[in-house]
């Protein structure tokens, strides 16, 4: 089996202890449209072959459990704590998390996967309280805020600093392909500077704003800057291709760092 493809961000792989990667199409078990690397367990495509790839995933990224939600472009964001794994799935190691759209956790052995085909998965560590958290972010997602959500929930959960920590911003829907043509009816007014031409928005940058104004220095923000719809031989795109599958995006902490 040849190594998994994944995007990594320079200021995660800095801290001591943590994993992470935005992983491509590729590498998986699955047949189209979902080819290959699909981690979606709901979209229609066969369990035995997105278990594979979970597995595969999950050997890729060296934690323990893998924990991922149903994610419903909401705002509910779900705490992991500290209570043993519900092991629900025959290998083991998938823990099946409240329906939901952010991950955040202080535990060992566990990746927070967002799975993606196009949205953002927006990835956040403290370094300092070695707290880690994981948000689906579509366009839903971005006018709700719900990374600026995640800062505040580490924050009160965990005291976390928003000076203290890092965020990245997963592979996603670009400026390029982001067309909003009834805009006036979905986002808010304060996103319609965030035109990059009539009717084409700059999410990356709408996320890098609610990051900042939670609290976060510019440079502790790192956006992939990579549109999934532009690369589709890469990465899925719901955009690009309606029924596909959807990318495994992830952080956890090794249980035995190297510190
Ligand atoms: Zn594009």
């Amino acid at each position: 089996m040849t190594p998994l493809i994944a995007h990594r961000f320079r200021l995660l792989e800095q801290v001591p202890g943590l994993v992470h990667g935005v992983y491509t199409r590729h590498g998986g078990v699955s047949l189209p449209p979902y080819a290959t690397l699909n981690v979606a367990w709901n979209n229609g495509d066969d369990p035995a072959a997105v278990g594979e790839n979970l597995f595969r995933v999950r050997e890729s990224l060296g934690t323990r459990f893998l924990a991922s939600s149903l994610q419903v472009h909401g705002d509910d964001i779900h705490v992991l704590n500290g209570n043993p794994p519900e092991e629900d799935d025959p290998a083991g190691f998938l823990m099946r998390a409240p329906s939901g759209d952010g991950l955040v956790t202080n535990r060992r052995d566990v990746g927070l996967m967002i799975k993606i085909a196009d949205c953002q998965a927006v990835l956040l560590v403290d370094p300092e309280h070695r707290v880690i958290a994981s948000v689906h972010c579509g366009w839903r997602g971005s006018v709700r805020n719900i990374a600026g959500k995640a800062v505040a929930l580490m924050r009160e959960r965990f005291g976390s600093r928003p000076q203290g920590l890092l965020a990245a911003v997963s592979p996603s829907l670009g400026p390029c392909c982001a067309e909003f043509r009834r805009f006036r009816d979905e986002l808010p007014p304060a996103f319609w500077p965030y035109q990059a031409r009539p009717t084409y928005f700059d999410f990356w940058e709408i996320t890098r704003r609610q990051l900042m104004e939670a609290g976060l220095p510019g440079d502790h923000i790192e956006i992939a800057g990579r549109c999934t719809v532009c690369h589709q031989q890469d990465y899925f795109s719901y955009r690009g291709e309606k029924t596909t599958g959807r990318m495994a995006a992830v952080i956890g902490w090794k249980s035995s760092p190297k510190h």
